[in-house]
């Protein structure tokens, strides 16, 4: 199976849900931005102060910033590893290619998870997160659209972009994942 991994999608297509059985089934490090970023925010940190307000508005905090909690984990690293919610726009894809020249290490296939707006928007309102109000989705969205969206084409021209259909139960999205990491 496939060892170094990026889930793409929008908020809502169930990435985080996903990466975290798939990690913990198969040993991975599991990296969500999103995640580490909340934590931050929680404690209080220097950098959580920073971040707190830009994710109110469902906007993207600094690259530099999210590059740097990528970077810290990342190094010294051995085994697979999952990032999810990472890259999320070209400058930090091309930052990670970087960082990951530097380590000497590969993506080895992007997972990208589909889902229509209409069943997004309703499971982000229903999961009830501080940034999950109509409003921030929908800005949430549109950052999406904008920004995370030309990621797409990028790794289908490095020939590593598969497509999951996001929608159904957990197992069944599951399922599909694991077919399309294998080959
Ligand atoms: P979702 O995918 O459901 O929107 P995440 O947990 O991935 O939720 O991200 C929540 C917020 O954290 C984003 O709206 C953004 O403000 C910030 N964030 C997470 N990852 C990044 C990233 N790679 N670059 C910039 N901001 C990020």
């Amino acid at each position: 199976m496939k060892q170094r991994l990026l889930f793409l999608g929008p908020p809502g297509a169930g990435k985080g849900t996903q990466a975290e059985l798939l990690a913990a089934h198969h040993q991975l490090l599991h990296l969500s931005t999103g995640e580490l970023l909340r934590a931050e925010v929680k404690a209080g940190s220097a950098l959580g102060q920073e971040a707190e307000a830009v994710m109110a508005r469902g906007e993207l905090v600094s690259d530099a910033l999210v590059l740097a909690i990528v970077r810290s984990r990342l190094e010294g690293h051995q085994g697979g590893w999952l990032l999810d919610g990472f890259p999320r726009n070209l400058a930090q894809a091309e930052a990670l290619d970087g960082l990951l020249a530097e380590l000497d290490q590969r993506i080895e296939r992007v997972l990208l998870l589909e889902l229509e707006d209409g069943v997004l928007i309703q499971r982000l309102l229903s999961r009830g997160r501080a940034d999950d109000n109509e409003a921030v989705i929908r800005n949430r969205l549109v950052v999406y659209q904008e920004q995370t969206a030309p990621l797409i084409e990028h790794y289908r021209n490095l020939g590593l972009l598969r497509s999951v259909e996001a929608s159904g139960t957990v197992a069944e999205i599951g399922g599909r994942i694991v077919a399309s990491l294998v080959d």
